[in-house]
């Protein structure tokens, strides 16, 4: 029985350890990454549902590894969080964004951009400051920047998320709600808060009762008066149902999966549509 329990205790302590022993890992190699310039943003396509026409891009942060290729974002977002590193990773992808989007800008292509922001990043004292200098610093029009949060960043505190995003607006910005309904949502949010879009997750675009959902979402959006956009869109089916549901804007791999910029830019004459 002691062996045993002896035993135990030294596989639970191996677990802790080699646990541990990993996210301190990438930790390290992460915050290396962010100025080896390891670091990358792709940027996805997003649609006018009725015309297919690009209405802009979200920025999506990508890690080319040395070894272990181009990592996701969700195998690392979630420790940059824990640690605090998504702060620094943070401002780093706005700042780039921007520059991009006003790159665009600057060839007469006036795109919105779209940015993620995290919980942490929302809650520095100084998030409105940032927004701020990334937006003087790029040049970008401040109406093509949209930062996108969760419902679940801005219900840690809803009080005080409504007067950082009054205050972010007035900067001339636009902000959406994440991954719409797959939180805790509450519909109070949609009356209180000073939100401009409303981002359907590709959970219920895709799912069993997609029309029931996606329809009761954008009856809600548009009682609202806030534009809607559905993600996560891989099939013409699933596109001609957005579009019957009047959704506004559509993003998915049907018409584009995240890519590099030059990828993506200068548009060509008709794309997406083909
Ligand atoms: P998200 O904000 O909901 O971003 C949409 C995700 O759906 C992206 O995954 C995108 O590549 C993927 N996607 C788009 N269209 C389709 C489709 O048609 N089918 C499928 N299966 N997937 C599609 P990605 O790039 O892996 O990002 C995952 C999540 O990581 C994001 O979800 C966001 O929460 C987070 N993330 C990404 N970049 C950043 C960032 O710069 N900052 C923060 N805080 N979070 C980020
Ligand atoms: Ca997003
Ligand atoms: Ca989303
Ligand atoms: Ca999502």
């Amino acid at each position: 029985a002691k062996q045993s329990g002896r035993n135990r205790v030294r596989t639970y302590e191996a677990g802790m350890d080699s646990e541990s022993a990993q996210r301190l890992i990438l930790d390290r190699d992460l915050r290396a990454a962010l100025t080896t310039g390891e670091l990358l943003v792709h940027y996805q396509p997003v649609v006018e549902a009725v015309s297919g026409q690009p209405q802009g891009f979200e920025a999506l942060v990508r890690w080319a590894h040395p070894q272990q290729g181009l990592v996701s974002p969700g195998k690392f977002i979630p420790v940059a969080e824990d640690t605090g590193l998504i702060v620094p990773i943070g401002t780093w992808v706005l700042g780039e964004a921007c520059r991009q989007a006003a790159a665009w800008q600057g060839r007469g292509q006036a795109l919105t951009m779209s940015v993620n922001v995290s919980a942490r990043q929302f809650e520095q004292p100084d998030f409105v400051a940032i927004v701020r200098d990334a937006l003087a610093e790029s040049g970008l029009d401040p109406r093509l920047l949209i930062l996108e949060l969760t419902e679940r960043v801005v219900l840690r505190n809803p009080e005080a998320a409504a007067v950082l995003l009054h205050d972010l607006r007035a900067l001339g910005i636009r902000i959406a709600l994440d991954d719409f309904g797959t939180g805790y949502s509450s519909l109070g949010l949609l009356k209180t808060l000073p939100i401009d879009v409303l981002k359907i997750d590709r959970s219920f675009v895709q799912g069993d009762s997609a029309e029931v959902m996606v329809g009761a979402i954008v009856s809600l959006a548009h009682a609202f008066g806030l534009k809607v956009i559905a993600e996560g869109v891989e099939t013409s089916e699933q596109l001609a149902m957005v579009q019957a549901l009047h959704c506004d804007g559509v993003q998915g791999y049907l018409f584009a999966r995240p890519a590099p910029a030059h990828e993506l830019m200068p548009v060509r004459p008709g794309w997406p549509v083909s």
